[in-house]
């Protein structure tokens, strides 16, 4: 039993490691007609699905306990696997409730500079929210793939990127209008910097999101989940979500069907790879 839940994530990542052109660590998988029209239709079935009432607290806490409790060696063992060759990793996830933040959310973060003391945290909202544990289990393992994807670093990366860039092009129409004897203002530079870093971030969102729905499914997968259930989360009605779009999941987690297909996708990949061996 031991020997399968250490083994059996780094089968289902094996193949999988390749640097992709868009910055993902992981090849997203190939989303074909016959897998966007089953996730399309099992999206509309999700959303509409009736409002259920909301869990009580405790039943919640001990959903979320029993969950991460399967999921969490799963994930480390495949981050320390993964990630083995870089030493600025740190695995060790610390799991938080928090008690906070008024609306349905999960979110990844690091406690400590450099990157250190990496977190995830469930707000109470979302732990009542949740239909199952598979969804808990998706989404666990989705926070954690943000973790395996380094998508904080890259982002940092890109946004400074982005912002030399810009700020170099700023700075250097600057310079041509100091030399025509025009105007300078020192404030554009600044404000090409800031921009600059908004568009690196946002270009590349949707595929860290994608490609953390991929290591979800597949960490929930190995952990013995549904991530085809669990994420099915995405597609929850409207009226069952905060006012709040901004602070909640769907802030950053747009509800897409695009998603639910790649999690679709990620599992007819995981078949065919137990099939070969
Ligand atoms: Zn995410």
């Amino acid at each position: 039993m031991q020997i399968s839940v250490f083994r059996r994530p780094a089968l289902l990542l094996a193949s999988f490691l390749a640097l992709t052109a868009c910055g993902t660590s992981y090849q997203l998988p190939v989303i074909d007609n016959a897998v966007a029209s089953e996730a399309s239709a099992m999206f509309d079935t999700a959303q509409a699905a009736e409002t259920r009432s909301p869990a009580s607290l405790q039943s919640g806490v001990n959903r979320f306990r029993r969950v991460a409790r399967r999921i969490e060696p799963v994930a480390r063992t495949l981050c320390e696997r993964e990630l083995q060759n870089n030493s600025d990793v740190d695995c060790n996830v610390t799991l938080h409730i928090d008690t906070e933040m008024p609306v349905r959310n999960a979110y990844f973060s690091y406690g400590a500079p450099g990157y250190r003391n990496p977190e995830v945290h469930f707000t109470i909202p979302m732990l009542r929210d949740a239909a199952n544990d598979d969804e808990i289990a998706f989404i666990l393992g989705h926070e954690y793939g943000h973790l395996l994807g380094q998508h904080i670093q890259k982002g940092d990366q890109q946004a400074l990127a982005g912002a030399i860039l810009l700020g170099a092009i700023a700075a250097y129409g600057n310079a041509q209008a100091a030399s025509a004897g025009q105007y300078y203002d020192p404030n554009d530079v600044t404000r090409a910097v800031h921009l600059g870093g908004a568009l690196g971030q946002r270009a590349f969102s949707q595929t860290y999101e994608l490609e953390s729905d991929m290591l979800g499914a597949r960490i929930a997968a190995a952990a013995g989940y549904d991530p085809v259930r669990g994420a099915q989360y995405f597609a929850r009605g409207e009226s069952a979500r905060s006012a709040n779009g901004k602070l909640s999941f769907w802030g950053t987690h747009p509800p897409d069907e695009k998603r639910l297909a790649v999690v679709i996708a990620t599992m007819e990949q995981i078949r065919q790879q137990q099939n070969q061996q």
